[in-house]
């Protein structure tokens, strides 16, 4: 492997997080370079979920939840009073589990959907916006044809990657994907994992996966959560094949999960 320098783009420092003044993350302090995707694993309910929307402040959303620490997007504190969550979720864009596209609006609206906060976007300019976006989501080709139509018509691949090309439509700096495979086929799924792929090379990836063979496939870093806390974090063929810690080794073949 060459060794480069690698920029951190997004890092936590000392996070956790809390419901109803229950930790659910513990002081977690890891860092996200630029222009890669970071898998995060562990068995459910060890705060994967919750680690990641601490990163584009969808936690405070959720009634009891609080946070500690720091998140620094570059050199801004995300939490700092000055941020406007609402902007700051267009610089760290995030999509879900299941696909969430918005069903009374059209497959074009949904994308632009994502835009509003900035100002209406208007004539070529939304049209140009709504073909990259889908284009970067790698769903272009299949509705093209079909951009007035409503999101449900697609298949729930289809209904993901729109999700996708929603999240992307602002240009955000980082994607955070929270499972976004776990309601798909095989197929589907392949489409969203070499699209992941694809995305790295705009954008800072962190994906949330209960599936151990994803994140081996689709990452470059990998880390390791046990019960709200980050066990370890390192390059993923580094924690599948030696890692450092006896619980990581032992989630990693098997041994519990
Ligand atoms: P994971 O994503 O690893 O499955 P989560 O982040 O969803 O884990 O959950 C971490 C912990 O926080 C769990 O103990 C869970 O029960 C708790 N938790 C998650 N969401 C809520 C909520 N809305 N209210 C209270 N507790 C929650």
């Amino acid at each position: 492997m060459v060794a480069e320098q690698t920029e951190i783009h997004l890092r936590t420092n000392g996070l956790s997080a809390y419901f109803f003044g229950k930790p659910a993350v513990r002081e977690a302090s890891v860092g996200f370079a630029k222009h890669t995707v970071t898998a995060i694993i562990g068995p459910s309910g060890c705060g994967k979920s919750t680690f990641l929307r601490c990163l584009n402040r969808m936690h405070e959303m959720v009634p009891g939840a609080s946070v500690d620490g720091q998140v620094m997007l570059d050199t801004q504190d995300i939490y700092a009073p000055e941020v406007n969550p609402i902007q700051l979720r267009k610089r760290v864009g995030m999509v879900f589990q299941r696909p969430t596209p918005f069903p009374t609006m059209s497959i074009a609206d949904n994308v632009a959907a994502g835009l509003k906060v900035n100002g209406k976007v208007t004539g070529a300019d939304r049209q140009a916006v709504i073909e990259r976006a889908l284009r970067g989501a790698a769903l272009w080709d299949e509705v093209k044809d079909r951009l007035d139509a409503s999101p449900l018509a697609l298949s729930g691949g289809q209904q993901q990657r729109l999700c996708i090309a929603r999240a992307i439509a602002p240009r955000p700096e980082v994607i955070l994907l929270d499972e976004p495979t776990s309601a798909l086929d095989p197929i589907s799924t392949q489409h969203i994992e070499d699209l992941v792929h694809e995305l790295k090379s705009e954008y800072t990836v962190v994906i949330v996966t209960h599936n151990m063979q994803q994140a081996a496939r689709v990452s470059d870093t990998t880390a390791f959560f046990y019960m709200g806390e980050l066990i370890e974090s390192g390059p993923t063929e580094q924690i599948f094949t030696r890692p450092r810690q006896e619980r990581t080794e032992a989630y990693i073949t098997g041994r519990f999960g």
